[in-house]
């Protein structure tokens, strides 16, 4: 089948730009005349190391990353900034805050909880993650060592659209299902992260921007390998680095840059995005998941009056060519996940699709 006739909406690992795969297929077996795939090259050799800094100088120009942070390529998937954020941080005050708006922000609060004392800044299980707490909704304390928040929760399709106010309080944020899909004023955070395989490149790269003069107290049992200082020290090479995603994100910058960089990225979402909940606020058999003003720019998701009609939509989409239509096993429903490489012509055809099958089930 030719990739163009599969629109592939799958939340992660996603879409990518197909120019992006091909520069990759063009390059595969000789990386710009040097006789081997960047599959094949030592980490330390001068060809890797340029394609390092190139892909490092093209994050921190799109992100606008300021001097007092540092970018770290990690392994280990988001999952492991559960650990590594409060094995860094907590030494400031013993505690922090987490905001709980979704699955993966409840694991990681879970998860410091073993390296210190968690304040629950707020938890919308109650509504089953479907909204995003006002600032006034916050529960914020003086001496937490941290403010963590995940801003785009891919599960229940909710986004964060403002950035919490914490005085002096240090941000941390998972923002592994919406970085580069909008402009970010870096300087306010202490960390942002990202598992790379939603909108920056393969799994098996973590994308970390770190403020430099927070780090060098990690807990005394930290391992080595989690310790953004020492990361830092080594510009990410204490080890080998996932040197193919690193290609891949550099590529992908590149597209990123040629197609008008993150503001047009967030123009983009915000089209797609539109176009599909318009839709469904005006059908009589979908319905859009979360709660208005808590939407998700990347993730929508929706559902039916019930959950054979889901799994029929699911299943009839999947047959011609909409891929990954099925939403996670924990929420139910559908899940569209329109990242930046998912053109305007496969959020039209999904709607094509919405279309026709309202009409059958109505
Ligand atoms: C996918 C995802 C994770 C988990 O990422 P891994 O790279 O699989 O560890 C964490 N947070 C968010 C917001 C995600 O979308």
């Amino acid at each position: 089948m030719e990739r163009n006739q599969v629109y592939n909406f799958s939340a992660g690992p996603s879409v990518m730009p197909e120019s992006v795969l091909r520069t990759a297929q063009s390059e595969l077996l000789n990386y710009k005349g040097s006789g081997m795939s960047v599959m094949e090259m030592s980490h330390r050799s001068p060809a890797f190391q340029e394609i390092f800094d190139e892909t490092k100088a093209l994050l921190k120009e799109a992100l606008n990353v300021p001097d007092t942070h540092e970018i770290l390529f990690l392994q280990g998937g988001a999952t492991m900034q559960f650990s590594m954020v409060p094995l860094n941080l907590m030494y400031r005050t013993g505690s922090a805050d987490y905001a709980v708006t979704g699955n993966f922000s409840g694991i990681a609060a879970r998860e410091a909880e073993k390296y210190g004392t968690v304040h629950y800044a707020c938890h919308t299980a109650n509504c089953g993650h479907t909204v995003i707490p006002s600032q006034e909704q916050l529960h914020l304390s003086k001496d937490a060592s941290y403010f963590y928040y995940c801003q785009n929760n891919t599960i229940y399709g909710t986004q964060w659209h403002y950035v919490p106010e914490t005085g002096s309080v240090p941000l941390v944020c998972d923002m592994s299902s919406d970085i580069l899909s909008r402009p970010v004023d870096v300087s306010r955070y202490g960390i942002i992260f990202a598992g790379a395989q939603k909108n920056m490149a393969p799994a098996g790269l973590t994308v970390a921007i770190v403020r430099r003069n927070l780090m060098g107290h990690a807990l005394p049992i930290t391992p080595m390998l989690l310790d953004y200082q020492t990361m830092i020290d080594k510009d990410s090479m204490l080890n080998t680095p996932p040197c193919w995603c690193i290609y891949m994100l550099g590529l992908q910058l590149k597209w990123l840059k040629e197609q008008g960089g993150v503001e047009e990225m967030q123009r983009r979402a915000a089209q797609r995005s539109q176009l599909l909940y318009d839709y469904l606020d005006g059908s009589r058999l979908f319905r859009a998941s979360a709660q208005p003003s808590a939407r998700s720019q990347m993730n929508v998701t929706f559902r039916t009056r019930n959950a054979e009609l889901d799994a029929a939509f699911a299943q009839g989409g999947a047959q011609r060519g909409l891929k990954h239509l099925k939403g996670h096993r924990i929420s139910g429903g559908m899940r569209a996940s329109v990242y930046n490489a998912m053109p305007m012509e496969g959020v039209q055809a999904l709607i094509d699709y919405m279309n026709e099958f309202e009409r059958e089930h109505i």
